[in-house]
Order: C-alpha cells, then structure tokens, then sequence
C-alpha cells in the first residue's frame, strides 16, 4: 500500500515485541528450529516497511540471566528469524534485548523505555510519533514510557492481557495493527 505524497515515516519506529507478536510464545525459545511465524506476520510487516517505517525488535529475553539459553543460542535464533524475513523480503532495522533477570531493575527490560532510547540515537528517532505492538500490558506501557502508542495484540498472551487493556488500540493480530498504523497515519496526514 504506497501512498502518493505520503509522509516520510523514516524516523518513526515501529517497536515490536517478539514472543507471541511475530512468533509462537514457546515459553523461553531455545531452540531455532522451534521459531513459527504467526499467521499474517510477514504481510504486516510487509505493509509496515512499504510505508517507510522503521522496523525495531524489542524483546525481553530474561531466560539468558536465569540461565535457559546462552547468549549465543538467541543470537541463532534472531539470524534464523533474520534468515526467514529475508526470505520475504523483510529486513528488520535493529534488534535489541534485554538479557537481565527483572530482579535487576535495568532500565533495559521493558515497560522501561531503554531500548527504544538507545534505537532513537541510532536511528534518530521521534519517539512521540512512534509505535509499540505487543501481547502483553508491558509492551504497552513501554510505549508510555518512551512517549508513543502502544497497541495490544490478541496473539500470544494477548487475550489474557486484554483486561488490564489501557492501549490505543487493541488488534486482532500484527496485520490488524498495522493497517490501523498506516490508516491512522494517513488520515491525519490529510487534514
Ligand atoms: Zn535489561
């Protein structure tokens, strides 16, 4: 969906969370070969890229500091996930994750907005103007955190998460946000 005219969109981001938002929530993937994409993922990002966003990973990956997985084994699995968007001519933009355990308090470990402040820098961000998509209430608030919308999904823990909703949109799946994304977005472009 190219639109005529169409704002630059090159400086907002799209946060997305991983488990459970672009693939099955295996409960601390280890392993590659386990990585399933949801359905409608790639048209959702697909739809995402062809309007200029960038597009962020931003996960919570605590099972590193309780031990589950090395850092090496996630870093597998992000180049097989990497190697399967590719095949689909998705690239993602940046891939960030917080390895600690949320006793540490980091400010990397989402609802802190951490990794979206580092990608900013990186990518000279407006964070006002950027999105976070997740099935969980944190993703949500990371949003909050960092100045933009957040947007539940219904995937993954989604449902569960749905009560507590305090989003700007609650979407059946990525592909539903997205195109709530990039209506929005062009509707407020026109007026
Ligand atoms: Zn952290």
């Amino acid at each position: 969906m190219f639109r005529k005219n169409r704002e630059d969109f090159r400086n907002i981001a799209i946060f997305l969370d991983r488990d459970g938002t672009i693939i099955e929530d295996k409960n601390y993937l280890s392993d590659p070969d386990q990585i399933t994409l949801i359905p409608n993922t790639i048209t959702a990002l697909q739809l995402l890229k062809n309007n200029g966003f960038k597009l962020i990973l931003t996960t919570n990956q605590s099972g590193i500091s309780r031990g589950y997985f090395s850092r090496n084994k996630l870093k597998e699995i992000h180049d097989k996930l990497v190697t399967i968007l590719g095949l689909n001519r998705i690239k993602l933009d940046g891939i960030y994750f917080c390895p600690h355990h949320p006793d540490k308090k980091c400010f990397c470990r989402k609802p802190s907005p951490g990794m979206a402040l580092g990608a900013k820098k990186k990518f000279h961000l407006n964070l006002k103007k950027s999105y976070a998509i997740g099935d969980r209430m944190i993703d949500v608030e990371f949003a909050r955190n960092f100045g933009g919308k957040g947007i539940l999904v219904l995937t993954g823990h989604g449902k569960e998460e749905e009560a507590k909703n305090k989003s700007d949109y609650v979407a059946k799946d990525l592909l539903d946000a997205a195109q709530w994304i990039t209506k929005s977005r062009f509707l407020r472009n026109r007026k």
